[in-house]
C-alpha cells in the first residue's frame, strides 16, 4: 500500500463517520513502522458498520470504482482488522441465524459504498490534506468535509459532539 491509499482508506472512515453523525476524534497517517488510523467514538451498535467498513469500501472504490452491494471475494484481506472488528461487533449483536448475519453484512456494504460514492469529493479531499499534513484533529477533517459538501447532499449542521472523553484509542 502507499500513501495514497493509506489515506484514501482512513478517508473513507472517517466521512463514513461524519455522514453517520458519529463523532471522529482525529486521523492520523503514519509511515510503516506505525499504523495509521482514525479514531471514532463508535457505540457499538449495528449503525457502526459502514464506519468500520468505510476504509476498505473507500480503497475498493479508489481501485475499481462503486460496487454497489457486490464487494469482490477477499475484500477482507484490503483490512483484515478492520474486518475482524465488524465481525466482533455481528458477534456482540448476537445474530440469530447465519442468514441474518450475511443480510447485516450485506446491508452495511451497501450503505457504506452509497454514502462514500455520494461523497466521493470529501474522500478526496480529507485523503489530499492527510497527505500533506499526516493528522488532523476532528475540528480540522470535519472542516475539509464541510467545505466540499455535494451540492444537494443535505449537510449535518455541526459535526457530531465527543461526549465522553473515556476513549480507549486503536488504530484502524
Ligand atoms: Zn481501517
Amino acid at each position: 500500500m502507499n500513501d495514497l491509499t493509506y489515506s484514501i482508506h482512513e478517508a473513507g472512515h472517517c466521512v463514513t463517520a461524519f455522514a453517520l453523525g458519529v463523532p471522529v476524534i482525529d486521523v492520523q497517517l503514519c509511515d510503516v513502522t506505525q499504523s495509521s488510523h482514525c479514531n471514532c467514538v463508535l457505540k457499538n451498535g449495528v449503525f457502526d458498520l459502514p464506519v468500520l467498513l468505510g476504509g476498505i469500501a473507500a480503497e475498493l472504490i479508489l481501485r475499481r470504482g462503486p460496487y454497489g452491494s457486490a464487494w469482490p471475494s477477499g475484500f477482507q484481506e484490503l483490512s483484515p482488522e478492520d474486518w475482524n472488528r465488524a465481525l466482533r461487533l455481528i458477534d456482540k449483536l448476537a445474530m440469530q441465524t447465519r442468514r441474518e448475519t450475511e443480510t447485516v453484512i450485506r446491508e452495511a456494504q451497501t450503505r457504506t459504498t452509497e454514502i462514500l460514492v455520494t461523497r466521493w469529493d470529501q474522500v478526496r479531499a480529507i485523503s489530499d490534506a492527510l497527505r500533506q499534513r499526516r493528522v488532523l484533529s476532528g475540528a480540522e477533517a470535519w472542516a475539509v468535509f464541510q467545505r466540499q459538501s455535494p451540492p444537494g447532499v443535505p449537510l449535518p449542521v455541526a459535526p457530531p459532539k465527543i461526549v465522553s472523553r473515556k476513549i480507549v484509542r486503536g488504530g484502524w
